[in-house]
């Protein structure tokens, strides 16, 4: 039986922060939460708080971080459907083993953020032909791969992708995402399954999924207890699609068809009509305003959808960035800018942190079904520890500590992340780090080649 104590200086409790206390961890799991009994591993210096849930991922995005960003002179505007042709091209040149290593950096990286757990919404299926690879799961197996390599769990959200768009002509860039028909994914889901993998269903959007696939899709989903995710509302122009096509807006068509609900996870959800922020009030909404930002996708209305009852999670989506706490913030802030006001999403006052902290952890917890994100007896002790001593963070009080890591904390404020009680980190690092950026290397020099 493996078991740990630590007592930082500050613990992250239900009921708020607490010192001269510790958690015990026994066989992955939080055995105890209480005051300090002696024995303990002393985190001097140290708060102690549940680790991050990222709900929204494409690893081979990381690819092309730092490259998409200018303006083609032959253009006249560049926006979220000129970057997809160039994050398809990215799409269909990675090989199974440069997908698997292009991971590994990835989820490092998530590692040394503070994440234990990705969603990773995958639907890049086969062979650049569209052929099926010997095993037609392999890329789903090597992303599962990359996350072990990095310590961190994985829930492999199985891509239902059908066609690409309504009344639009098939793109060949999109061949390697295409499935034959609703069973292929559902039949996928089953076989990553018994493979050992934690699994959800994702059909892609309205766009990409032929509308009379929703409806078996979310049966399938909730026949086997799975969590459901989708792109919603990203951009202006789905909508139109989905009036077009439904004489609805996608939120209302995905309502009135019965498929939100509490396992219904609504990735971006950012154009909505009033009706819309209300029938997303039983669900989730994944948010992921560093990429939303970077791709000009528009603004979240996350007071009103707070008002509503969403629970809110994070995506790092794109993998522009990989921050936990600057999507966090970003929520709010882009709502500052957008109505010259402070604290926006402090509504009720005096929650805007715990609230957004929520969002960091439970709220993920919840959209992923892990048993995670609370310092919470029985649960799987995933947990990260900050720096009090790093300038950015030193603080006079507990009663700013909370307020101060999501506004301010830098990702090198971490020191130890702890996934199922096992730390991941050394000296604050990763000590994988070298070799996955040596190997993350030959993969963009083999990029370049090819
Ligand atoms: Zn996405």
């Amino acid at each position: 039986m493996n078991s740990l104590s630590l007592q930082p200086d500050w613990l992250l409790t239900e009921s708020g922060w607490r010192s001269h206390w510790q958690i015990d961890i026994r066989d992955g799991l939080i055995a105890g939460v209480g005051p300090a009994r002696g024995g303990a591993q002393r985190l001097s210096g140290q708060a102690l708080t549940p680790a991050f849930v990222n709900s929204h991922s494409h690893a081979f995005q990381r690819t092309i971080r730092g490259r998409t960003e200018f303006r083609h002179p032959d253009k006249p505007s560049d926006d979220f459907w000129s970057w997809r042709e160039l994050m398809y091209r990215a799409a269909m040149r990675l090989n199974p083993d440069q997908l698997e290593r292009v991971a590994r950096l990835l989820y490092l990286e998530m590692a040394e953020a503070g994440i234990t757990t990705v969603g990773e919404f995958h639907y890049q299926h086969h062979q650049p032909d569209g052929t099926r690879y010997a095993n037609p799961d392999e890329l789903a197996l090597r992303l599962k791969a990359a996350a072990d390599w990095a310590g961190i769990g994985l829930v492999l959200l199985r891509c239902a992708y059908g066609r690409s768009g309504f009344r639009v002509e098939p793109n060949p860039l999109q061949i390697r995402f295409l499935d034959g028909s609703w069973e292929e994914p559902c039949e996928a889901l089953l076989r990553l399954q018994k493979a050992g993998l934690e699994v959800g269903m994702a059909p892609h959007s309205v766009r990409a999924v032929p509308l009379d696939w929703l409806p078996p899709l979310a049966a399938f989903a909730r026949k086997h207890g799975l969590p459901l995710h989708m792109h919603v509302s990203e951009q202006v122009k789905e909508i139109e699609q989905c009036e077009a096509e439904t004489g609805l807006r996608p939120v209302e068509y995905l309502a009135a068809q019965g498929i939100l609900g509490p396992d219904f996870t609504a990735v971006h959800a950012i154009h909505l009509a009033e009706n819309e922020v209300t029938a997303l009030g039983s669900a989730h909404v994944c948010s992921c305003p560093t990429t939303e930002r970077n791709l000009g996708d528009g603004i979240v209305p996350a007071r009103l959808l707070r008002r509503a009852g969403t629970r809110f999670t994070f995506g790092t989506d794109s993998q522009c960035q990989i921050d936990p706490l600057e999507d966090a913030r970003q929520l709010d802030y882009h709502l500052r800018l957008k109505e010259q006001q402070r604290a926006v999403l402090d509504d009720p006052p005096g929650t805007l942190e715990s609230w957004l902290w929520d969002g960091l952890t439970v709220g993920g917890a919840s959209s992923l079904m892990q048993p995670c994100g609370r310092l919470q007896v029985g649960l799987r002790a995933d947990l990260l520890s900050f720096d009090l001593n790093h300038p950015t963070l030193v603080c006079d009080s507990e009663n700013w500590l909370l307020a101060q890591l999501l506004w301010s904390a830098p990702r090198e404020s971490i020191t130890q992340v702890w996934r199922a009680g096992r730390p991941l980190l050394e000296g604050g690092r990763h000590p994988g780090r070298e070799q996955a950026v040596e190997s993350y290397r030959r993969v963009l020099a083999e990029l370049e080649d090819g």
